[in-house]
This record gives structure tokens, C-alpha cells and sequence, in this order.
């Protein structure tokens, strides 16, 4: 009967969901179930809703990186290809309760962040336009875009925005994150190249968020993940490029010296390149045990610039890909020790940047590994990331974000990022008690070492992580805050589960 009834709704259009809206209030306690949910959304969406079983449905679901978020199966998808089809979705969905998740590129590892057992995940993919607007500076992109399109389209006019370092990485979930990319010295997180949101509200209304309209909800999207509405395009200014030079250099492990000092130096150089990105990782697989990677990025078709001649140097390498190339091309190569598909585990933390700390990671880095006995192919990796004062300029320049990351100053901080990835699941409970007494370990010597920060990176954070609460009170503060006016009944908490919320 109560089937009948939200079917009849749904058939009504939206005067009657309209109308439903505004007699009643969202009440998220009493929650539609995903059979409802989806038969109502059927009448709107048709072709553009796919049930269990159907083609789309096992494609939307199989393009997800991680194993775990391919192995949760909502009730339907549904499949927007415009702000419109969101607000409409949002229409329907809350006034009944429905619980539901937003999925951009799917590029999230922990399980159920951008998926939902037995509810309705949006699949943004259909929101793929990237257009470059007359002014020739800024540029449109739907949030499932993935970046390497948004690469390709700029680069036949030499331009580019500083995204994730992987195209396949979705554009919306990476920014909504912050997003920190090889170029943001040049230009900030993601985040902060963004001058305009296209964002759907609770209530269904499309709104804009920039510096002139919505201006707490344009802040707040820098860095407030799913919490605020649905982000259906995104305006990014843009900055010049042409080609670059870049590429990763395996190098064996007794190097790990020299890689610590490296690093130091290169973070805390008061007369930083801005042209200049770098990575360090710890790579462990059984197959080739403990191996150390340097990725380098500068923005300018230099072949081994002087910034990075310190890094390029140290010896005993083992393989070298750097080459001058384009930004697109770059974001193709190989740059993951995971593979698409396999079971992952993530999380970070944010260290000062401090070369005797590198060294003791290192060794608790390697201590870690006997507690992944019998996992086969595991790739167990450790990346740190300088945030150098440059990157928060730029923040600081474009209006802020609400990270919390404003008063850095030398010798900068280094973004540590964990990541697993296996793939029998029967090896589920091992890797994630070895990660996660890997985390607590690094936590506890990091603070006794003095060189523990409280930033946790959106984009990285792990299950048991709450990097909201990182960004520091005020920030939380004004980020309820903002939340509260465009999400009064917080439906964005309640009824999308997924994500790290406020
Ligand atoms: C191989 C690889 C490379 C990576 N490289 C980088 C990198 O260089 N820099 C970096 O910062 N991060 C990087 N990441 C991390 C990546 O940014 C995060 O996983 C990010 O969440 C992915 O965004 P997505 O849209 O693909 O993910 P999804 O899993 O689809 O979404 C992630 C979260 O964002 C929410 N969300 C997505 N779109 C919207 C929207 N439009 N409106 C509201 N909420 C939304 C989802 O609900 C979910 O909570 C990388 C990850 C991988 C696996």
C-alpha cells in the first residue's frame, strides 16, 4: 500500500513531490526502503535508472577502484546527465527518507563511501562535459568528469588545472577533498582553482557557490567532501602549460638516507621552484621486497632540473621513467603501486617535515611487514608528499579554503599517505589489523617524536579516520555552520551514510 501511494507520488510529477516537500518535513528516522525508493525514482529516471542485474548496473559498479566498493550492491543506480535530473533525484529521495550515495569517479577506498547496500547510489559519471569558456581562462566540468579528460581538453589550448596526478581519478570527489596534485605549488589543492560550484541543495534548488553568491557554501565545498549538496559542475581558472618533465625513478632501498635528506631539503628550500612536485614512497611487495620511488613533476619541458638534481643523483637505481611529455600523457602513466579492482586500504597523516622522522618511518615502515605473512601479492606503500608554504599561498591567494592548513610556515609539512592492496579476501582481517596497528604505531612514535600535525587529508583518510575534525574547531565550526543553512534537517549526514562526515 505504502508502494502504491510513493508510486502515485512519483506519478504525479514533481507538483506532487513539490508539494509532498513542503507538508513534510524530511523525516530521516523514517526511512523508505531501497525497493520504494527505486520504483518511485523508475517513473522520473526510466532508461536512466538501472536495477540489479542490468548491464548498466554491473558496469557502474565494476568501474569502482576498489574491490570492496564493487562488492556492494545498492538497490538501483541512477544515472543523471544533468543538475536538473539531481535536483529532481533529491525531490524524491527526501522527502521518503531514502537513503542514498553520491558517486563521482569511485575512486574512494573505504568501503561505502561513494556506494550503498540495499539503498540508491547517484552515479554522476553522466556529468562528463568539459568546456573551456570565451574568457579562454576558465573552464566547466561536470563533477564526474574524470581528470584526464579535463587534461586532454586544455591542453590543445597549453592550459591546465593542478588536479589528481591520475586522469582516471574523478574530479568531483578529488575537489570536494581539497586535492592536491603534482602542480600545486603552482596553484593551490584543487580546491582553491575552483571559482565557482554549481551545487544541488537538500531541498532540490540548483544553486551557484563563489566568491559573490553563497559565499560560506563556496568555502565550505573546499574541503567539505558530501556534507553540503550535490556539486553537479565545477568552474576551475586555469593556468598556463605547455610541456612538462616528469616521470618516477625505483631506486634500492639502502638509499634511504640520502631519500630522507633529499626530501628535507627539497620541502624546506626557502626559495622553493614552484615549477616543482615530488613524491617519496616505500614499496613493499613480496615479489621484489622493500623498494624506494621518487616521482618528480616540473611544470616546464626542463630535463632534470636544478631542483631535483639532489634527487636524481643518489644512486643504485633501479628504473627510471622520466622524459619530457604532456600533462595528459603524465596522468596515464602508471603511477600507482595498486591495481584497479584489488582490495585497498588507505589512510594519512601529516607530518612536520623533519629528516630524522623520515628515517625512523622508514624503519617502522619495514618493521610493519611481518604482519602481512601469507598475503599473496600484497603491495603494502608509504608516500610522503611535501606541503610546502607555496601550496598554502596559493590557498591564501584564491580565498581560502577551510582545511586548516593557513599559518605554514619552513621547513613545510609532509602529507604521508598508507596504502594496501591485495586480493584474495579471505585476507581481509589480516590486512586491515596490520594497517591499522601500522597507524596507531606511526601515530604514537610521530607524537612522541614531536612531528605529529593534526591535518588528515580528506582524500586519503582511512576507515577509522575522521579528517573533518582535523581541519581544527573554528573550521568545523564554520563548516556547520554552513551546512546548517542550506541543510537544515542534515540530510547529507543522515540520509547519505557514505563519506567523512561533519
Ligand atoms: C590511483 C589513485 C590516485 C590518486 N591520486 C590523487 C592525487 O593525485 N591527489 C589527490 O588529492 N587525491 C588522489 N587520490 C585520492 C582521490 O582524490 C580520492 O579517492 C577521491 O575521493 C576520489 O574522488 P572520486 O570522485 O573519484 O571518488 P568517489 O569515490 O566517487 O567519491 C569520493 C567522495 O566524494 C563524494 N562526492 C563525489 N562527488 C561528489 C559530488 N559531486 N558532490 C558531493 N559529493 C561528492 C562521494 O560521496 C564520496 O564521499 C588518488 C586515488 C587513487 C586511487
Amino acid at each position: 500500500m505504502r508502494l502504491i501511494s510513493f508510486l502515485l507520488l512519483a506519478l504525479g510529477g514533481l507538483a506532487a513531490a513539490h508539494a509532498a516537500e513542503e507538508d513534510v518535513e524530511a523525516d530521516t528516522t523514517a526511512v523508505a526502503s531501497g525497493d520504494t525508493c527505486c520504483a518511485v525514482l523508475k517513473v522520473y529516471f526510466g532508461d536512466k535508472l538501472s536495477d540489479q542485474g542490468s548491464a548498466t548496473y554491473n558496469e557502474s559498479l565494476a568501474t569502482y577502484w576498489s574491490a570492496q566498493e564493487e562488492q556492494i550492491y545498492p538497490t538501483c543506480i541512477v544515472r543523471p546527465t544533468s543538475a536538473m535530473d539531481v535536483s529532481k533525484a533529491l525531490r524524491f529521495l527526501v522527502p521518503l527518507s531514502c537513503k542514498f550515495a553520491i558517486r563521482a569517479g569511485g575512486f574512494g577506498t573505504v568501503p561505502g563511501i561513494a556506494n550503498i547496500k540495499g539503498g540508491v547510489t547517484i552515479d554522476l559519471r553522466g556529468l562528463n562535459d568539459v568546456a573551456l569558456n570565451s574568457d579562454n581562462i576558465t573552464v566547466n566540468v561536470g563533477s564526474g568528469a574524470a581528470w584526464g579528460a579535463v587534461y586532454s581538453q586544455l591542453q590543445t589550448s597549453n592550459l591546465t588545472v593542478a588536479g589528481a596526478r591520475a586522469g582516471s581519478v574523478g574530479v568531483g570527489g578529488s575537489t570536494l577533498g581539497g586535492g592536491l596534485g603534482d602542480f600545486a605549488p603552482k596553484a593551490g589543492f584543487a580546491a582553491d582553482q575552483v571559482i565557482a560550484f554549481q551545487v544541488v541543495l537538500a531541498n532540490g534548488d540548483i544553486v551557484t557557490a563563489s566568491a559573490t553568491q553563497n559565499i560560506a557554501l563556496y568555502k565550505a565545498l573546499k574541503g567539505g567532501s558530501s556534507n553540503l549538496g550535490i556539486v553537479t559542475r565545477l568552474t576551475f581558472k586555469t593556468f598556463p602549460i605547455e610541456n612538462i618533465w616528469g616521470g618516477t625513478i625505483l631506486y634500492n632501498k639502502t638509499t634511504i638516507d640520502a631519500h630522507a635528506q633529499a626530501l628535507y631539503d627539497f620541502a624546506s628550500n626557502p626559495s622553493y621552484d614552484a615549477n616543482a612536485g615530488y613524491l617519496l614512497s616505500f614499496i613493499y611487495n613480496p615479489s621484489f621486497g622493500t623498494i624506494l620511488a621518487s616521482r618528480l613533476a616540473y611544470a616546464e619541458p626542463t630535463e632534470n632540473p636544478p631542483v631535483f638534481q639532489a634527487i636524481t643523483a643518489i644512486p643504485n637505481q633501479l628504473q627510471n621513467s622520466t622524459q619530457i611529455t604532456n600533462v595528459a600523457a603524465f596522468s596515464n602513466l602508471s603511477l600507482s603501486f595498486s591495481a584497479d579492482g584489488y582490495r585497498q586500504d588507505n589512510w594519512d597523516l601529516t607530518f612536520e617535515n623533519n629528516v630524522v622522522w623520515y628515517k625512523s618511518l622508514y624503519g617502522l615502515f619495514q618493521n610493519s611487514i611481518s604482519s602481512l605473512k601469507g598475503v599473496e601479492n600484497v603491495t603494502w606503500a608509504f608516500t610522503l608528499e611535501p606541503i610546502v608554504p607555496a601550496i598554502l599561498a596559493q590557498s591564501q591567494a584564491t580565498g581560502g579554503n577551510i582545511l586548516g592548513l593557513d599559518n605554514l610556515t619552513l621547513p613545510g609539512l609532509a602529507l604521508g599517505v598508507f596504502s594496501a592492496t591485495w586480493q584474495d579476501p579471505a585476507k581481509d582481517k589480516q590486512v586491515y589489523d596490520a594497517s591499522d596497528k601500522f597507524l596507531q604505531k606511526v601515530t604514537d612514535v610521530a607524537k612522541k617524536a614531536k612531528v605529529l600535525q593534526l591535518y588528515v587529508d580528506v582524500n586519503y583518510a582511512g576507515r577509522k579516520q575522521n579528517p573533518i575534525a582535523s581541519f581544527g574547531m573554528p573550521n568545523v565550526a564554520f563548516l556547520k555552520q554552513a551546512a546548517k543553512q542550506v541543510d537544515p534537517n542534515g540530510v547529507f549526514q543522515k540520509l547519505v551514510p557514505g563519506g567523512f562526515k561533519l
